[in-house]
C-alpha cells in the first residue's frame, strides 16, 4: 500500500463545491480522504507527507485537445516529451488528436498510441479520426474504436466538410455515446489563407480567413443535430473545437438554449491575443483558427465568463524551428501551449476579468472531463484517481520558451507574464512533475 498525505493546502474542487483548507490523503493512486486540516494525521500509515502550506491544490488539469506528433513526426514532439510538458503545465490527462503519420484511424493505431511502451508521463487518451485517413469521405469504425478506448472522433486539422458524412458521423457517435469534435472551418472559404481576414492581413498583403468560415460549419452542424433529433430520435453530441469568433459563439449559445447537445472549447491564445500579435510576419503567431480581431477575443472572454464555452483546451501543436522559420504563408499552423495555459488563464480570466479561481479551475478540470465523459478524473471525490496539481496561485513569473519540456519552442508567449505557478503535478498518486 502506498500513501501520501498532502497537508495544509487550500483545496479547490469545483465538482464538490469545495474551496477551503483541507488535507488530502492519497492511497494506491486514488483519493482516499479529504478532511479538515489535522484530522487525517493519525490515519497515515505509509511514507510520504507533503507540506503544502500556502499552496492551492486542485484536480489535475485535463486538456482534451493536444497534438503529440507520434507516430511519424517525432522531430517535433513524442508522446513522452509532450506529456512531460503537460505534467510541467499541471496537466494529468491529455487527449491526443489523430493527425499523426499515419493518421490514427484504426484500432491498431489507437492501441499503439495508448500502449504503456510509448512512455506517457500522464494519463493519455485519444480521439481517432472521424473519417478514414481524415480524408472526409468514409466514417471510421466508431463501435470498435470506442471499445478500444476512443474518447471521441475528429478530423482535427481539417473539418468534416460534407453534409452527409458529418451527418453519418454524428449518428454513429450518438449510438456509441461519444462526441464528434469538429474543427469548424469551411475550407472552401480559406484556401491560400494564412491569418485572420482584417486590417493586419491587408497591411501584410496576406489572404485572410473570414470569420464566416468558422460560423458556417458550426451553423451547418447545428442544423444536422436538429434534423437527426427529428428524424432519427437521436441526440448526438457535437463538440466545437477552438472556437475563435463572436458569430460562431452566437450560434452555439442559441443551440444550447434550444436544448441541443453542443459543447465547445477555447484555447488560451484566442482569449489572450489578437491578430496584432502577427506583427511583421511572426510565424509563432500563426495557427488555425487564426488569432482574430479584438471584438472576437472579447467575445471569447465573454463566453467563458457566461458559461457558453465549456472548457479550455490548448491545441498544443509543436513544430520544429526550421519548419517555422520560413515565409509566413509557408509556415505550418500551430503553437505549443501546455506550459502556458494555466498561467494565462489565471492572468486573463481570474486577475483581469475577475472570474473566481474555482471557475477557472473548473474550465480546466471538471468541465473538460464532462465533455468526454470522464467520471473518475477532474474531481477530488473519494475513489477518483489521485490526479492533482499543486500550485502557487499568486506567483507572477515570465514564461521562457527555452525552458520548455516540449521538443518544440514555437510559442508567441516567450517572455509573457504568467500568474500562478505549478509546484507539483501528481498523476494516479505518482509525482510526475516537481518545480
Ligand atoms: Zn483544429
Amino acid at each position: 500500500m502506498s500513501e501520501m498525505l498532502i497537508a495544509g493546502a487550500q483545496v479547490v474542487d469545483p465538482v464538490g463545491g469545495l474551496d477551503g483548507p483541507r488535507d488530502v490523503l492519497v492511497r494506491d493512486g486514488r483519493i482516499a480522504a479529504v478532511a479538515a486540516p489535522g484530522e487525517l494525521a493519525g490515519s497515515l500509515q505509509g511514507e510520504l507527507r507533503v507540506d503544502a502550506a500556502g499552496m492551492m491544490l486542485a484536480p489535475g488539469l485535463i486538456d482534451i485537445h493536444v497534438h503529440l506528433r507520434e507516430p511519424g513526426q517525432t522531430h517535433k514532439e513524442t508522446i513522452r516529451t509532450g506529456t512531460t510538458a503537460a505534467a510541467a503545465g499541471g496537466f494529468t490527462t491529455v487527449v491526443a488528436m489523430p493527425n499523426t503519420t499515419p493518421v490514427n484511424d484504426s484500432v491498431a493505431g489507437l492501441e499503439w498510441m495508448l500502449a504503456s511502451e510509448r512512455g506517457a508521463a500522464v494519463k493519455l487518451l485519444a480521439m481517432p479520426a472521424a473519417t478514414v485517413g481524415s480524408l472526409g469521405s468514409e466514417p471510421t469504425d466508431f463501435g470498435a474504436l470506442v471499445r478500444a478506448g476512443a474518447a471521441g472522433f475528429t478530423d482535427d486539422g481539417k473539418p468534416v466538410l460534407e453534409d452527409d458524412v458529418m451527418r453519418a458521423a454524428l449518428v454513429a457517435a450518438a449510438e456509441v455515446g461519444v462526441p464528434v469534435s469538429q474543427h469548424a472551418e469551411d475550407t472552401r472559404l480559406t484556401g491560400g489563407c494564412s491569418m485572420n481576414a482584417g486590417r493586419v492581413a491587408f497591411r501584410l498583403g496576406l489572404r485572410g480567413m473570414p470569420v464566416e468560415a468558422e460560423s458556417r460549419i458550426v451553423e451547418r452542424d447545428i442544423r444536422l443535430l436538429r434534423e437527426i433529433g427529428r428524424v432519427e430520435r437521436l441526440r448526438p453530441h457535437l463538440h466545437v473545437q477552438h472556437v475563435s469568433t463572436a458569430c460562431a459563439l452566437r450560434a452555439i449559445r442559441q443551440a444550447k438554449a434550444e436544448g441541443l447537445h453542443v459543447t465547445c472549447e477555447a484555447a488560451p491564445h484566442h482569449f489572450t491575443l489578437t491578430e496584432d500579435a502577427v506583427g511583421d510576419y511572426d510565424t509563432n503567431a500563426k495557427m488555425n483558427p487564426p488569432l482574430r480581431a479584438e471584438e472576437d477575443r472579447r467575445a471569447v472572454v465573454e463566453a467563458l465568463l457566461d458559461g457558453t464555452i465549456n472548457c479550455i483546451a490548448t491545441d498544443h501543436a509543436p513544430h520544429a524551428s526550421h519548419e517555422k522559420e520560413v515565409e509566413f504563408e509557408r509556415a505550418p499552423n500551430g503553437i505549443t501551449g501546455l506550459e502556458t495555459a494555466l498561467g494565462l488563464a489565471l492572468r486573463v480570466l481570474h486577475r483581469e476579468h475577475g472570474m473566481p479561481l474555482a471557475r477557472v479551475m473548473a474550465l480546466m478540470t471538471a468541465r473538460p472531463a464532462e465533455v468526454i465523459g470522464l467520471r473518475d478524473r477532474g474531481n477530488l471525490r473519494v475513489g477518483s484517481w489521485a490526479d492533482l496539481v499543486l500550485f502557487d496561485a499568486a506567483a507572477e513569473w515570465n514564461f521562457a520558451a527555452k525552458d520548455s519540456r516540449s521538443m518544440s519552442k514555437n510559442t508567441p508567449f516567450d517572455g509573457a507574464a504568467m500568474v500562478g505557478r505549478v509546484r507539483a503535478t501528481i498523476c494516479e498518486g505518482r509525482v510526475v512533475y516537481r518545480a
